[in-house]
């Protein structure tokens, strides 16, 4: 499995498996800080700096964000 960069720790140890029950959520962690966030797979976007579809919506505990799993960058939207 390929792994990203973790948006925590900026390790390369950030990797998603799915959850059986609900498809459309993805679940990543990071084996290194155990960061974990969720993503939903219908909500998927054009990055607007590497323009690739490759944009998507992440939630943890404290805070929704557009997280680009090609460039890496990330977009806050809500902190709840
Ligand atoms: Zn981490
Ligand atoms: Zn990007």
């Amino acid at each position: 499995m390929t792994t990203q960069i973790c948006l925590k720790c900026q390790e390369d140890s950030f990797s998603w498996s799915i959850d059986d029950e609900d498809k459309l959520l993805t679940q990543w962690g990071c084996n290194k800080c155990y960061y974990q966030a969720f993503e939903n797979e219908s909500d998927q976007r054009i990055c607007s700096n590497c323009k690739k579809e490759t944009e998507s919506k992440l939630k943890d505990d404290t805070k929704n964000y557009w997280w680009c799993s090609n460039c890496g960058t990330k977009k806050i939207t809500k902190v709840q």
